[in-house]
């Protein structure tokens, strides 16, 4: 089995990872799952989210308004409803 390298926002797109933003704002919790495509075509298919901030400098909370968050990603489910 081959571990592919993880690093641009096209990679995640066509591994099925998902993107997560994280508010960072005082006492918010704020989370929501990113759509990688828009993500794609706003910043670039080749756009490295390692150690990016460009995306997370834009990040706007829904929740208390903070500006700024931090983006995590996590590996497709190998379980899903069929
Ligand atoms: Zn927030």
């Amino acid at each position: 089995m081959t571990i592919k390298t993880i690093q641009t926002l096209k990679n995640l797109h066509d591994e099925g990872w998902h993107c997560w933003a994280h508010c960072t704002g005082r006492n918010c919790g704020g989370a929501s799952q990113m759509d990688i495509t828009s993500l794609m075509k706003r910043f670039g298919a080749e756009h490295c989210f390692i150690n990016e901030t460009r995306i997370s400098a834009r990040l706007v909370c829904s929740q208390c308004g903070h500006k700024g968050g931090r983006l995590s990603i996590s590996a497709p489910s190998s379980v899903r409803v069929d």
